[in-house]
């Protein structure tokens, strides 16, 4: 199977044709691959070495901009794929930001919350020099969230000897956190899907969902769909799913899932079941290669929205745009988290402090601007959604470098 990078490289040379831009160097390669080896204290008092990544893909219209990955899988590679998406879901959404992301070779289900936190510290002391507002700013991603956020933000402070609360986004609202970011990424791919149906004619009541993940982003998709009439049928955890025809009552399934640690309310299906659901609409939001050459002719969904990072392949990609499926992309469904980071980040320059209202409306915006965007480049050069998405992005970076000097 192709990796999460090839496949994004891929669909980045796809756009570069339907661009006509024949040298594409400057997106190739990631512009600072930086690994670090750092040491942190263990509870028995032991010194522990753990491996930590930050890869700065693409700076070329602002600062970095990508969240920390606390995961033992994390590598390299998947650290620059997931940078590179963040550098074409900025552009796309047009913030004066590139793209970054971060991680540390590490399982935190087997560490203390103590371990945790020096982890986190021990992670920044190694790249105190490349965090600042105006060079790179991370902020959570999968296994870490506010509180690591205030960990780092901490110890940045501490090292640099001021307040700096723009240098990391994600962060609790006790610490200049911004309102709604908590369910920004949901709320960003759910006013995607409303101008979606909206322009195909469909309503609400009778749109169907999956949604494959129960958690910020899954869980908060799931909750705002079913509170504005849609009917969501199947929801599932990494331990399996629930399915009900009729439609689930999400708040009921969310609940059991706080109280038990799983999704339950419907029958019980698997998770490869939820993905072959007859359903409108299909959100992987939980993990990458989910959709792959292997069982995208299983795909029986009419949309496919992208709301995890890298759910479907490249390969499985065109192969859904053959049959006919749509599949709007990542960079465009899951963008509305950074969009809302920009916002925290833009308080905490100014000094500003903006209503939930006033978040939600700018959000609203941001949102459907990029989607007729990427909907009009899409009818332009009669293409798919998601090359539509990555022309726009890649074609802002060009322009970018281009009047840097630094492309052809
Ligand atoms: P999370 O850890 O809160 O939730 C992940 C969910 O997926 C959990 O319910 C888990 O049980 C479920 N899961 C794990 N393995 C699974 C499997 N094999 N099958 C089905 N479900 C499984 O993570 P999240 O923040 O919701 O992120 C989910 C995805 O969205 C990731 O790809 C992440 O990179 C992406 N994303 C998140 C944000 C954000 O703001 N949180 C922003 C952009 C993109």
């Amino acid at each position: 199977m192709e990796t999460f990078l090839e496949s994004n490289l891929k669909l980045v040379n796809e756009a570069a044709k339907l661009l006509g831009l024949s040298d594409i160097s400057y997106i190739l390669k990631p512009k600072r691959i930086i690994e670090v080896n750092f040491p942190a204290r263990m509870d028995d008092g032991k010194i522990k070495y753990f491996k930590g990544y930050r890869v700065n893909y693409n700076d070329s219209r602002g600062p970095a901009k990508g969240g920390v990955r606390f995961h033992p899988n994390v590598s390299v590679d998947e650290v620059s794929a997931l940078a590179l998406g963040m550098a074409l879901k900025t552009s796309l959404l047009k913030l004066p930001f590139g793209g970054g992301k971060g991680g540390v070779v590490v399982n935190p289900k087997d560490h203390s919350a103590l371990e945790l936190e020096r982890i986190s510290r021990g992670y920044v002391r190694a790249l105190a020099f490349e965090f600042d507002p105006d060079i790179d700013v991370p902020a959570p991603d999968v296994y870490t969230s506010s509180r690591e956020m205030s960990w780092i933000l901490d110890e940045l402070e501490t090292i640099k000897s001021r307040h700096m609360p723009a240098v990391i986004t994600g962060k609790p609202l006790e610490l200049s956190g911004s309102l709604g970011r908590n369910y920004s990424t949901a709320m960003g791919g759910f006013y995607i899907l409303q101008e979606y149906i909206k322009n195909k004619g469909m309503k609400p009541e009778e749109t169907t969902i999956a949604v494959q993940g129960a958690g910020n982003v899954g869980g908060f998709l799931a909750k705002i769909a079913y509170d504005h009439g849609y009917k969501v049928v199947a929801i599932s955890d990494s331990s399996g799913g629930v399915y009900d025809s009729k439609g689930l009552n999400i708040e009921d399934v969310l609940n059991k899932k706080l109280s038990t640690g799983h999704v339950e309310g419907g029958k019980k299906i698997t998770n490869e079941e939820l993905l072959q659901l007859d359903v409108d609409v299909l959100a992987p939001s939980a993990l990458e290669n989910q959709i792959t050459k292997e069982n995208v002719s299983d795909i029986r969904a009419r949309l496919i929205l992208e709301m995890a990072n890298g759910p479907v392949t490249e390969e499985a990609s065109s192969i859904l745009y053959e049959r006919g499926i749509d599949s709007l992309p990542d960079i465009l469904c899951n963008a509305g988290g950074v969009v809302v980071s920009y916002f925290e980040w833009v308080q905490n320059r100014t000094g500003e402090i903006w209503s939930e209202e006033e978040i939600s409306e700018k959000l609203k915006k941001s949102m459907t601007d990029a989607f007729k965007d990427v909907e009009q480049i899409k009818q332009d050069k009669g293409t798919s959604y998601k090359n539509a998405a990555y022309a726009l992005a890649l074609k802002r970076i060009y322009e970018a470098e281009k009047m840097r000097g630094n492309a052809n």
